[in-house]
């Protein structure tokens, strides 16, 4: 529980609400936005509700009052939960994690930048150069993420579309030594496509609005934006987002971390690759498909560096294995279109994970021998996208969904096993504790042979003759009976099928391109795999689905086995306004984080536990038997003549460390009768 905080903000813990009931968690919540306090904890984990304004509460002197501090000494803040997460690591050699969960604009990526920017200033007293330079890189690949995997959406208008899992190594004096990040899902159709008053990723426009001219000529590039076909939605938007500044602060942190001329030249080369490719029309011929573009073709075969035949062939031609031979099939118009789409998605994802991999290069821990230096431990930043709902749900919701599924189950299960094992410990009998389970729903998609993402890759199996139809048909054939299915059937839409949510089945079954050839030799880097042997053509690729999948289970896995912290963000409301708490908008969120269930499970025994010295430092003057000092022969005797002398002995367990105390109520009484003392 926070102390130093009047109850004229409400409760800093919802631990200490009089009723877990949804109403009095909305109250609270609600109070304490409108008076400014945008953190309050369940227990451990904060609970952030996105103020949309300024906040005087990240500077230096707020990094001073939490720096060594103990949770519950402080209000509520995310330096806090920073600070126990980096105490655990250094103190007791823990690899810990913080994840950050929320929907999109619920503050994530802002408070996974606070976390980064407090754990910076908390390390390295001595300056040493090599610790400061690595902290100067781990802080500075965010803004290189940012332009290339964020965009303005109608949400946020620094919206991150890919999920974010970001480990700091430490030496064994607690400071910073590298990093490693991992991307998960980048939302590539938004390379070809934008919904109204969305843009495209911010790298279009930081090179269009922000690069020198010269360079634009040397890219065949114009400055409007409007004039390329897939970012000419996005394009018309007049941003509060500064492109030509952002452009070249881009550049700088990009050198900064190391990336060579060559490498930033050719990251240009392929953004304008994708604006050349969406201008690109076909026609046809008779029965042969034809470029009615001809000059991006060979405007893209010298930012490639390739011959205008492999460019032609790229986007003409496929190859598919019949019996033993690898031929080129010729695409029709529409398969052209398609394909061009699909090249320029593959091309920007490429890129994407390019520049991670360049980062991960460069930050990934170097000569550290734990022989000599002791053991490197770790704190993961996990900022990952939250439930998304939208009228309209394809792969990617269900991807990311899924994903938050997962989590939520790590979330209970973690949780649980916290407040078991502290039990276990304090010798304190443990009571069975109710929850739903989500087990049941993330079987339903991940299960070998009869889960969602098994029968979407025997879907997937016939390269070339995919439809959804069999996806959708496989669906029922499996899962009809399943309580958490859906089927068409019974929807409206003859695509769809639900689970919790309705999905289209439709652009469930995804595409490939291949586009090998390079004389570059950065491009040649992005891709290794050059021409496709038979063997290749002919078997069965992993589908993105499957991919996710395993990414999912390994990040899981990893965050399993560190000591979890966790944020759970919450946003006010869709206007981006600092005034409004839409009640229902955030009820609605409550909800699917589960945090009533955690408030729940974090009382289920005791709302409260305190070691027994820093219990009678709070509370020794509310009893003739502590204050000024007690004779008994220990704080835990002490504590116990205490607490009998207040009639609250019934309500509390005596643990071999700590005191636990059941109702909320106990404590508030305890802390009435010492605030009439002091
Ligand atoms: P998410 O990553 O969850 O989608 P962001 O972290 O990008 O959301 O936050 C969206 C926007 O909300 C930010 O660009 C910023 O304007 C505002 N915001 C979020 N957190 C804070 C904060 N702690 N203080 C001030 N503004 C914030
Ligand atoms: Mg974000």
């Amino acid at each position: 529980m926070a102390e130093h905080e009047s109850l004229e903000f409400g409760k800093a813990d919802f631990v200490l609400l009089d009723n877990v009931s949804m109403e009095e968690f909305m109250a609270n919540l609600k109070l304490r936005f409108e008076k400014g306090k945008i953190y309050t904890y369940i227990g451990e984990v904060v609970v952030s509700v996105n103020p949309y304004r300024a906040m005087n509460i990240y500077g230096r002197d707020t990094v001073e009052q939490y720096k060594g501090r103990e949770l519950y000494e402080r209000p509520p803040h995310l330096f806090a939960i920073a600070d126990a997460a980096y105490k655990a690591m250094k103190r007791r050699n823990k690899d810990t994690c913080i994840v950050i969960s929320g929907e999109s604009g619920a503050g994530k990526t802002e408070a996974s930048k606070y976390i980064m920017q407090y754990i910076a200033a908390i390390t390295n007293p001595n300056q040493r150069a090599e610790v400061e330079r690595v902290k100067n890189m781990l802080l500075k690949s965010n803004c290189v993420l940012e332009a290339f995997g964020n965009a303005k959406t109608n949400r946020n208008d620094n919206s991150s579309r890919f999920g974010k899992y970001m480990d700091i190594n430490f030496d064994f004096k607690g400071d910073p030594i590298g990093g490693h990040i991992s991307n998960y899902l980048l939302e590539k159709s938004r390379v070809i496509f934008q919904q109204e008053g969305e843009r495209s990723f911010h790298s279009f426009y930081q090179l269009l609005r922000g690069a020198p001219d010269s360079l634009l000529r040397s890219l065949h590039i114009q400055k409007d934006p409007t004039v390329y076909n897939y970012i000419k939605v996005g394009g018309q938007i007049k941003s509060c987002i500064n492109d030509g500044a952002d452009f070249k602060a881009v550049a700088d942190a990009m050198k900064v971390i190391g990336f060579t001329g060559d490498e930033i030249q050719t990251a240009y080369k392929i953004l304008a690759t994708i604006l050349h490719l969406g201008n690109m029309t076909f026609g046809v011929d008779g029965d042969v498909t034809l470029i009615e573009t001809p000059k991006l073709v060979s405007v893209i075969r010298e930012l490639l560096s390739t011959k205008e035949e492999n460019v032609e062939k790229a986007l003409l031609y496929r190859t598919v294995a019949t019996g033993r031979d690898v031929i080129e099939k010729q695409h029709t118009e529409q398969e052209a279109s398609y394909g061009r789409d699909a090249l320029a998605k593959a091309m920007y994802e490429r890129l994407f994970c390019w520049i991670v991999g360049r980062i991960n290069d460069i930050i990934e821990v170097k000569n550290y021998d734990a022989r000599i230096h002791g053991k490197n431990t770790v704190i993961g930043v996990l900022d990952i996208y939250g439930f998304e709902i939208f009228q309209n749900n394809s792969f990617e919701q269900f991807c990311i969904n899924y994903c938050n599924e997962k989590l939520q189950q790590l979330f209970i299960q973690l949780v649980l096993k916290q407040e078991q094992e502290e039990y276990q410990r304090e010798g304190i009998p443990w009571k069975h504790i109710d929850y739903f389970n989500n087990q049941i729903i993330v079987d339903l998609v991940e299960q070998q042979h009869k889960g969602i993402i098994s029968v979407l890759d025997e879907a997937c199996m016939n390269v070339g003759k995919v439809t959804d139809e069999v996806f959708l048909q496989g669906l029922n054939g499996k899962l009809a009976k399943h309580a958490h299915y859906t089927s068409r059937k019974s929807l409206e839409f003859d695509r769809d099928f639900r689970i919790s949510f309705i999905y289209s089945g439709k652009a469930f079954t995804g595409d490939s391109s291949s586009f090998p050839h390079f004389a570059n030799p950065v491009l040649k880097g992005m891709w290794p795999e050059g021409k496709l042997s038979i063997t290749e053509v002919t078997k069965r690729p992993l589908t993105a689905a499957t991919l996710f999948k395993n990414s999912m289970i390994s990040l899981v896995e990893n965050l399993a086995s560190k000591e979890p912290y966790y944020v759970r963000c919450i946003k006010p409301n869709d206007v981006k306004s600092p005034l409004l708490f839409e009640q229902e908008r955030c009820r609605h969120q409550v909800e699917y984080l589960g945090l009533l269930e955690n408030v729940r499970v974090r009382r289920a025994g005791f709302a409260y536990r305190q070691t027994y010295p820093r219990f009678l430092q709070r509370y020794k003057m509310i009893s003739e038997f502590t204050w000024p000092n007690h004779d008994l022969p220990s704080d835990k005797d002490a504590v116990k003549r205490l607490l009998q002398g207040c009639g609250f002995d019934h309500d509390v367990a005596y643990g071999k460390t700590k005191v636990f105390i059941r109702t909320p109520r106990t404590l508030f009484s305890l802390e009435e009768q010492r605030a009439e003392m002091v």
